[in-house]
């Protein structure tokens, strides 16, 4: 059935040079680079606060920063980790990889990235909707939040949502998942439990799920757990007595359909509760005296829709460790898919493995027309949306590197924005990859 509005006319800001949508890492470093190039910038983002999976979504901990042999996700991404460790006691000052977040502290980090570089934050504020003329130009963003509805208008666009609803909303090409065999990776409840037994945790058998030893194996078995289903148990320190969980799958959860991200984050919440129990039962010593103090707000989303730009990034190309003229920022992460075991069967091979993990001191390139839908002038896409194929999202969906995307569609962006059509297809790369480098990326 279909709604047919009245007709009727909503209120307009049209300040704006540059609209960043979604408030993830990709979000915060567009928004705050945008602003450093000079453009009036405004950050829209649906929580009540900033960093997506890192903050309001409870992932508990930074993939690697370095290629195992130095930092390669510069500018706005160092500066953001080194920010994360100085405020975090117990973690060492050249602790590069696999560092762990203290949420709350990282919230105010990109607060002040934000603000700071001059950008401005409307939180609790949805995007809703997208108005696009046939020539591909983004008119004006519909937007929903307290002051009810109301339209947004700037020279350029920038989708951050993770889920790329700008871009779908504007009719940009779209894939999503696995269109063969219709599978999305397992999304993940991630979850804190705290009065943990410290000296236990760290002394006691590393828990991880990739340890045989791991009391996850038997977690699994125990049938009073039956919402534990398989060895996925990724925990750090993120505080005193606090281990944060990244644990657990749930699979055939769509992020883009808001009935089965409902049912996903009640079960979600069931998942976090048994891995608690089970904790205090199959590894006491650590967790017997243990409490469940918060499951993310936001559901762990891995993987929806991808925008078609300019250029898809392949698996070849990973395999290849290629390199392209027009690079905004290199990456070294592994093809980390949680793919079912079902889909590796059906599809005759695991990506991960046909194109294998990186030696110390290999990456590859990650292109500008990455960022561009093929189609729409005025907009960038950044973060874990990008134009890539499935392997490879599943590498650069990470939170260094869609830091690394974000500074760049964000400096873009604001290039854009000061010419007279505002296309981003059109804008000087050599002179975007000139600023970034003076801005500290990594692109030798
Ligand atoms: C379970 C799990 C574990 C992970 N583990 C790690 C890890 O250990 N280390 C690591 O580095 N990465 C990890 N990742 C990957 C990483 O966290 C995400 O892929 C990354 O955060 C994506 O960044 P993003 O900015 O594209 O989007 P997100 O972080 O998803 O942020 C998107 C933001 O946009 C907002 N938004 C969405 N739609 C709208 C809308 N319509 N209107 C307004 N705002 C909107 C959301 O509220 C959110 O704040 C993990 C991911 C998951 C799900």
């Amino acid at each position: 059935m279909e709604y047919q509005l009245t007709q009727r006319s909503l209120p307009l800001d049209d300040s704006w040079d540059v609209i960043v949508v979604g408030g993830g890492p990709a979000g915060c470093s567009a928004a705050a680079s945008a602003a450093r190039e000079g453009a009036k910038t405004l950050l829209l983002e649906a929580t009540g606060a900033l960093g997506g999976m890192g903050t309001s979504g409870l992932v508990p901990a930074w993939c690697p920063f370095t290629d195992k042999q130095q930092i390669i996700y510069g500018g706005i991404a160092e500066r953001v980790l080194k920010q994360c460790i100085s405020g975090m006691p117990h973690v060492a000052e050249d602790h590069f990889d696999w560092t762990p977040i203290d949420s709350e502290l990282l919230k105010r980090i990109y607060d002040d990235l934000v603000t700071d570089a001059g950008a401005s934050i409307l939180f609790h504020t949805v995007l809703s909707d997208v108005d696009v003329d046939d020539q591909g130009n983004i008119q004006a963003l519909l937007v929903s939040n307290k002051g009810g509805l109301s339209a947004y208008k700037a020279k350029v666009y920038i989708d951050c949502t993770g889920d790329a609803d700008l871009s779908a909303w504007a009719g940009a090409e779209i894939e999503k998942g696995d269109e063969e065999i219709g599978e999305l990776q397992a999304a993940t409840h991630c979850f804190m439990i705290t009065n943990v037994d410290e000296y236990h945790y760290r002394h006691g058998e590393w828990m991880h799920g990739s340890n045989p030893k791991s009391p996850v194996f038997k977690m699994a078995a125990d049938p009073k757990y039956d919402l534990i289903i398989d060895n996925h148990l990724c925990n750090n320190i993120v505080g005193p007595a606090t281990v944060g969980f990244n644990a657990g799958h749930l699979w055939g959860v769509d992020n883009t359909d808001p009935v089965s991200l409902s049912k996903g984050l009640i079960k979600g919440r069931r998942i976090a509760a048994q891995m608690r129990d089970a904790l205090a039962e199959y590894h006491p010593h650590a967790f017997a005296g243990s409490y469940l103090v918060s499951t993310g707000s936001l559901m762990g989303i891995r993987e929806t829709r991808r925008v078609m730009g300019d250029y898809v990034l392949r698996v070849e190309d990973y395999a290849e460790r290629r390199s392209f003229d027009d690079e905004i920022g290199r990456n070294s992460y592994y093809l980390d898919i949680h793919m079912s075991k079902e889909a590796i069967r059906r599809k005759g091979h695991d990506p991960e493995k046909v194109a294998r993990r990186y030696n110390p001191g290999e990456s590859h390139g990650i292109p500008y027309r990455c960022l561009t839908p093929r189609g729409l002038n005025n907009l960038l896409v950044a973060g874990r949306c990008i134009s890539a194929d499935r392997a490879v999202q599943g590498s650069v969906r990470v939170m260094p590197v869609c830091l690394v995307m974000g500074e760049a569609a964000g400096m873009a962006g604001a290039f854009a924005a000061t010419t007279d059509r505002h296309n981003v297809h059109m804008i000087d790369v050599k002179q975007l990859r000139k600023r970034l480098r003076e801005e500290g990326a990594y692109l030798p």
